[in-house]
C-alpha cells in the first residue's frame, strides 16, 4: 500500500499513537491531517482558551513531524469533505482515526466511513488512544456500562493495558498536498502552554517531584499539588495508557491515588459512550425543577464573577477566569454551590465552565457537573458542600483565598473565610459583597425541592 491518512482529533501527539503506528506500518507514505472542524468552531464549544492551547499543540505536532522528515497538513471546513478531498489528492487507500465517545464524534465517524467507502477507501478506528480502557470493554452483568465507579475501578485495575508505542523515527509525507497556515495563539496571560513537548516535560517533572505527595496533597487548594495534566489529556498530547504505565513504574507513594483519577476519566467516558444524551440531559433524574438562568440572573452573574460573598467560592471562580483552569476541590464546591445552594440548573454552570476551561471536556465536565448536582453517578446525590466548612478544611490558612480575592488579603484568621463576621469600621474598610444567599435557607430550599423534608 502506498499512502494512508492519519486524521488527528484529540490525540495531538507522536508518542504512543496507535493510528499513526498502524498507518506507518501499512503504507510507504502518510498524510498527518488535522481538520479545523467548522461544525465545532461554530458550535460555541470552541472557546478562546482551548483554541489557544490547540494552536500550541498543532505547532508542536508540526514541529515534531518536521524533525522526522514530515509535516502536518491543516485544513478547515466540513471534516468528512476535507478528509475525502485529502485522501483523494494523496490517492490514499486508508484513513486512520482514534475512537471518540461523544454523540457528535460518533456520528462524524459514521459519515466518514460511508463517504470513504463510497470512494473505495477504508476507515480504521483505533481504541485506547484517548482512554486507557476501551469504553464498553468492561461491563457489569446485565448492563452495557458501569454506573458506579468503585466496581468499575476494580475491573479497570485488573484489565491488562496494551504496551506503549514509541514515537516514529521518520514520517514520509507525499508531495503536493497543500496545507493552510497553522493557527496563531491568543489567550489569557495565565493560560497553560500546550503541545506534546510541554506535556511530556510536565509529566516528567510530575513523576519526579509531584506524584509522591499526591495522595496527601491533592485536596490542598493553596498547595496546588495536582498534576495539571488535564489539558494535555483533553487534547491528547499525552497518552492515558502511557500515563498509567509510567505512574505505576515510578513506584512512588501517590501513584495509585493518581492512577485512580485517570480511571475516573475513563469511567466518565464509558458512561457518555453508553448514554450520549447525558451530555445534556439528566443521567438519573431527581425530578428537579431547577431555577433557570433567567429566573436566577443576579445569583448566576455573581457566581460567574466571583462575587457571591463566599470567599472560597469566589476565589475558585476567579482562578477559572484568570487561568482557564480550576482546582478539582474548587470545581466541586462551586458546582455544589450553584446547583444545590442556589438551586440553579447544572447546565448553566457546565456551560460557563466549558466557556473557560482549557481542559473543558464534554464527558468529564458534564458528568462531573451531574455527579455534583446529584443527577449523575454519585451514590449520595443529596450531599451539599458547605463553603465555610470546606474553606476551613482545604484552605486552613486562607492562602488560596488571599491569592485570588485580594480584597480579603489583609484579613486575619477566621475573617478571611467569614468576612461578614467583621464589625463596624473593619467591615466598612473591606470592599467585598455580603453573601448572596443564607446557607441554611439555600439548604432548606434544596431539601424541599428534592422532597427530603
Ligand atoms: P489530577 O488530580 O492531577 O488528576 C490527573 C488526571 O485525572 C486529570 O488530569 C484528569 O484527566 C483525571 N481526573 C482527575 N479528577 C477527575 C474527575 N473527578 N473526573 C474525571 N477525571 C478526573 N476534568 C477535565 O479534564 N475536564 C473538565 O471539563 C472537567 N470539568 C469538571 C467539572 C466539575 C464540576 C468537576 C467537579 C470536575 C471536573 N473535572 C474536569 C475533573 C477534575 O476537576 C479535573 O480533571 C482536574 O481538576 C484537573 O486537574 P489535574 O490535571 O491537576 O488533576
Amino acid at each position: 500500500m502506498n499512502v494512508s491518512v492519519v486524521l488527528f482529533t484529540s490525540d495531538l501527539r507522536l508518542h504512543d499513537h496507535p493510528p499513526l503506528r498502524a498507518a506507518l506500518d501499512g503504507a510507504r507514505q502518510v498524510v498527518p491531517l488535522f481538520v479545523r472542524d467548522r461544525a465545532v468552531l461554530d458550535s460555541g464549544f470552541a472557546c478562546p482558551n482551548r483554541l489557544a492551547f490547540l494552536a500550541d499543540c498543532l505547532r508542536d505536532l508540526d514541529a515534531g513531524l518536521r524533525d522526522r522528515g514530515g509535516r502536518l497538513v491543516v485544513r478547515s471546513g466540513e471534516v468528512v469533505e476535507q478528509v475525502c478531498r485529502v485522501a483523494g489528492a494523496a490517492d490514499a487507500d486508508e484513513v486512520h482515526l482514534a475512537a471518540d465517545v461523544s454523540a457528535y464524534a460518533r456520528a462524524r465517524e459514521d459519515r466518514l466511513r460511508r463517504a470513504l467507502e463510497a470512494d473505495g477507501r477504508r476507515l480504521h478506528v483505533h481504541d485506547t488512544v484517548t482512554t486507557a480502557a476501551t469504553p464498553g470493554a468492561l461491563t457489569p452483568a446485565g448492563s452495557d456500562h458501569f454506573a458506579v465507579f468503585t466496581p468499575y475501578f476494580r475491573h479497570w485495575s485488573d484489565h491488562p493495558l496494551r504496551k506503549v508505542l514509541a514515537a516514529p523515527r521518520t514520517v514520509r509525507v507525499p508531495d503536493g498536498i497543500g496545507s493552510e497556515e497553522l493557527p496563531g495563539r491568543e489567550g489569557l496571560s495565565g493560560l497553560a502552554r500546550g503541545g506534546e513537548r510541554e506535556g511530556r516535560a510536565r509529566l516528567a517533572s510530575w513523576l519526579r517531584d509531584g506524584i509522591a505527595s499526591y495522595d496527601t496533597g491533592h485536596d490542598d487548594l493553596a498547595g496546588d499539588a495536582t498534576s495539571r495534566l488535564s489539558p494535555h489529556l483533553h487534547f491528547g498530547t499525552l497518552s492515558p495508557v502511557e500515563l498509567v504505565h509510567r505512574a505505576r513504574k515510578a513506584g512512588r507513594p501517590g501513584a495509585e491515588a493518581f492512577v485512580r483519577q485517570l480511571a475516573w476519566r475513563d469511567f466518565h467516558r464509558q458512561v457518555l459512550a453508553a448514554r450520549p444524551a447525558a451530555g445534556d440531559a439528566d443521567y438519573r433524574t431527581r425530578h428537579d425543577s431547577w431555577r433557570s438562568e433567567a429566573e436566577a440572573r443576579e445569583d448566576v452573574e455573581a457566581w460567574r464573577a466571583g462575587q457571591t460573598g463566599y470567599p472560597l467560592v469566589d476565589a475558585a471562580m476567579r482562578q477559572l477566569r484568570h487561568e482557564g483552569w480550576m482546582h478539582n476541590r474548587g470545581r466541586m464546591l462551586t458546582a455544589s454551590f450553584l446547583t444545590k445552594t442556589l438551586y440553579v440548573d447544572w447546565r448553566v454552570g457546565a456551560r460557563h465552565f466549558l466557556d473557560l476551561l482549557v481542559d473543558g471536556d464534554l464527558a468529564n465536565n458534564q458528568l462531573n457537573w451531574q455527579w455534583t448536582a446529584g443527577t449523575g453517578t454519585d451514590t449520595r446525590p443529596n450531599r451539599v458542600l458547605n463553603p465555610v466548612a470546606q474553606a476551613k478544611r482545604y484552605d486552613p490558612d486562607g492562602a488560596y483565598v488571599r491569592r485570588w480575592v485580594p480584597e480579603l488579603a489583609g484579613l486575619e484568621g477566621p475573617f478571611v473565610h467569614e468576612p461578614w463576621r467583621l464589625r463596624g469600621l473593619d467591615r466598612a474598610a473591606v470592599d467585598y459583597p455580603d453573601p448572596i444567599v443564607d446557607l441554611a435557607e439555600g439548604l432548606a430550599r434544596f431539601r424541599r425541592a428534592r422532597g427530603l423534608d
